[in-house]
């Protein structure tokens, strides 16, 4: 069957609720995904009730069971490049050449990390440095720590961080975009 009541573009775990909630509707629903999500780096994800500490890709597994018993859900492993409006519905096409039809479409392609130019910094990302303090900063309570932003973000970051540690460093990659005030309140610590 090529033509679903809707096909999800992205089967992360976006995708996979989206999906969740439709195959239980009884909605023919097709998930392209081609599995590379945001997260891959991460060794464990963490401050998710149920999941804290599981490696990013078991979640994904666990959830794709849990969907496959719905089976008006079906998976596809490959990338979609071109989407059309139909007179009716949709039509998404696939770098393999395979094309499907839809009622609706959703998009649950996530974000792509745009990572600075900075040599070590991608083979880093996800495992020590790192995007979010609430995921992975618990880990790295006490220790030396860099927080590489500027303005208003970095002193909002830093008054949230040195809760974990005190032993901080501001990078601001170019001058401070800091106000004095802020500058006086940040040496105070
Ligand atoms: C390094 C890192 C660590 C993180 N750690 C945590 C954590 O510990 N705890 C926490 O709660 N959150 C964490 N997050 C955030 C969490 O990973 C994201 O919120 C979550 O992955 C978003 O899910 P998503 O489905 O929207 O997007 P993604 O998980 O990024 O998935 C998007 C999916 O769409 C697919 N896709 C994209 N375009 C196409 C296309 N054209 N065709 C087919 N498929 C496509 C991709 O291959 C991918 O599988 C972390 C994020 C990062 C970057």
């Amino acid at each position: 069957m090529d033509y679903y009541d809707c096909i999800i573009v992205g089967g992360s775990y976006s995708g996979l609720s989206a999906a969740m909630a439709l195959g239980r509707s009884l909605r023919n629903v097709l998930i392209i995904d081609d599995g590379k999500p945001c997260n891959a780096t991460t060794p464990h994800s963490h401050n998710f009730i149920t999941h804290d500490g599981k490696k990013p890709a078991e979640i994904a597994a666990i959830a794709k069971q849990q969907i496959e018993q719905y089976k008006t859900v079906k998976f596809y492993t490959g990338f979609a490049v071109k989407g059309t409006k139909l007179d009716e519905g949709f039509q998404i096409e696939t770098k393999a050449g395979d094309i499907f039809k839809c009622k609706k479409l959703i998009f649950a392609t996530g974000i792509r990390d745009i990572i600075p130019a900075v040599p070590g910094f991608s083979a880093c990302w996800g495992i020590s440095v790192i995007h979010c303090p609430y995921c992975h900063g618990y880990e790295y309570r006490g220790s030396k720590t860099a927080i590489m932003s500027n303005g208003d973000l970095a002193f909002h970051f830093t008054q949230l961080i040195y809760n974990l540690t005190k032993d901080l460093a501001l990078i601001t990659n170019g001058k401070a975009d800091l106000t004095a005030e802020q500058i006086e309140k940040l040496k105070k610590k």
